[in-house]
């Protein structure tokens, strides 16, 4: 089969690999879609993936082969390569192993979802609700991030938010926000094709923080108290002090995005406010279960996010995550391979 493999940092060779083959408990998954996601761009970028690997998890396709124990699949069936509850933790595999890593469809780092087949344990994947089109299935995976974000934070139905960065994660927590009853829904993000995406999916009023105050903005709007909560989903550099700095007295930052260099921080700007930061990291098997009743209920847009040249083939790897590394016209690219 073809796949993506890393061969070194910022190289990706399109290489013919042994398709896999699927052991007693396993499925083997003929994939369809394969969002690039930050993280693998991250991993591309900063040398930070093992070389001869295949990187990708926000994979979706169709179960073709099932190993002889299968029970729960069988072929033809739709499904998402994430979600699906780790059998009990009885070996050394697992002890330590973070539970949202079981619960995201690495099978193991060397293999992920750059590829046209890939194995997976019987008990990882999830199915995809019927009326659920493939192009917003593959969106789960970073859906289940947001729903994993806006559940740790003290986020509550009627209040105000902002989410600072309109890539994917951003837009979807801004969908899970709303889903959940935001009142005003306050987006930072200085890419026009992604602030664009922002309007279309709802957002109240959209910053550039390039042009625009947006801590002044914000205090003003919520009568100079600030929101009780912001969601960083950018990670760029001032992102964290200005959430920091435009949540309401005793309000929380919720950390989603991940920043690869040194974050600057004016603690005397926010400290005397008793404000909070938390991190959010992966997701648990409820929230990506959230995530498909969601889409199921029509409640995740994916059109604005994932528009029709979206989707590129092998050939367009190595291009489009050189591209991914600086802002972009694109918001999420998808691999068909
Ligand atoms: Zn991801």
């Amino acid at each position: 089969m073809k796949a993506a493999v890393v061969r070194g940092k910022q190289r990706l060779e399109i290489e013919d690999v042994p398709t896999p083959v699927p052991g007693p408990s396993d499925v083997l998954i003929k994939i369809k879609y394969n969002g690039l996601c930050g993280s693998d761009v991250h991993r591309f970028q900063y040398g930070a993936a093992e070389e001869g690997s295949i990187m990708g998890h926000e994979y979706i396709g169709e179960v073709v082969q099932t190993g002889q124990n299968v029970t729960l699949w069988k072929e033809g069936d739709r499904v998402v390569g994430g979600g699906g509850r780790p059998p009990e933790p009885t070996g050394s595999v697992f002890r330590n192993a973070r539970y949202s890593a079981q619960s995201v469809g690495f099978k193991s780092p060397k293999w992920g979802g750059f590829a046209e087949f890939i194995t997976l344990p019987e008990w990882a994947p999830s199915r995809i609700p019927e009326n659920v089109p493939d192009e917003m299935a593959v969106l789960a995976e970073p859906c289940a991030i947001a729903v994993h974000a806006v559940r740790r934070s003290d986020f509550r139905v009627g209040d105000d938010a902002v989410v600072m960065g309109a890539g994917p994660i951003g837009l979807l927590v801004q969908q899970v926000l709303k889903a959940g009853g935001a009142n005003n829904i306050y987006v930072s993000e200085p890419a026009p094709a992604r602030a664009e995406a922002a309007v279309k999916l709802g957002a109240t009023r959209v910053f550039d923080p390039a042009s625009e105050k947006v801590v002044e903005e914000i205090v003003e709007l919520t009568g100079g108290l600030g929101v009780p909560v912001a969601f960083d989903a950018a990670a760029a550099k001032p992102t964290l002090q200005q959430g920091l700095e435009m949540v309401q007295r005793g309000g929380q930052v919720l950390v989603v995005s991940m920043a690869w260099v040194d974050v600057p921080l004016l603690t005397v700007e926010w400290i005397g406010r008793e404000v909070e930061m938390k991190a959010a990291y992966g997701s648990t098997p409820e929230d990506w279960a959230t995530v498909l009743t969601l889409m199921e209920r029509g409640q995740i847009d994916h059109k604005p996010m994932i528009p029709d040249d979206s989707f590129i083939g092998f050939d367009q790897m190595q291009s489009s995550m050189e591209r991914l590394m600086s802002p972009d016209e694109h918001i999420q690219l998808v691999l068909a391979p």
